[in-house]
């Protein structure tokens, strides 16, 4: 049985915490930027953000604006909605991130039915708000 088009999670139900090393990413999410860490000195990306480069150990950090399109690396289908327990589709993707070198975001993919997402596929960011007044990053087919 086919699952149907996949949702967006609800964003009053998605509450997130930040931290200096997290803050700019999410900053940038209010604009509508999106952007990952950046190491300052020898230029690789690392996501989740970090304190050191797992590559030169740097502290120093660039938050360069991405072009918001990426390809599909994974991804699962989910068919409750984890905070009430309801019939819900969801997919929970992850994103390699144009851009950047080798980048991955995990997110959510939106505007189509669960059972044509497929790993490869290029996908184009949209921004979904949540609590608190942050701004969530989603992914739509391109
Ligand atoms: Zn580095």
């Amino acid at each position: 049985m086919p699952y149907g088009p996949a949702h967006a999670l609800p964003g009053d139900q998605l509450t997130i915490t930040t931290n200096p090393d997290t803050a700019p990413f999410w900053e940038a999410a209010k604009e509508h930027r999106l952007t990952a860490c950046q190491c300052g000195e020898c230029g690789h990306f690392r996501m989740p953000p970090s304190p050191f480069c797992p590559n030169c150990q740097s502290t120093k950090k660039n938050w360069p604006d991405l072009p918001g399109t990426g390809t599909v690396f994974s991804y699962a289908i989910c068919s409750k909605n984890p905070a009430t327990g309801e019939d819900f589709i969801y997919v929970p993707v992850v994103v390699q991130l144009d851009g950047t070198d080798d980048a991955r975001l995990i997110s959510n993919i939106f505007g189509i039915d669960a059972d044509d997402v497929r790993i490869g596929m290029k996908v184009q960011v949209e921004w979904n708000p949540i609590n608190d007044g942050w701004v969530l990053p989603v992914f739509r087919p391109a």
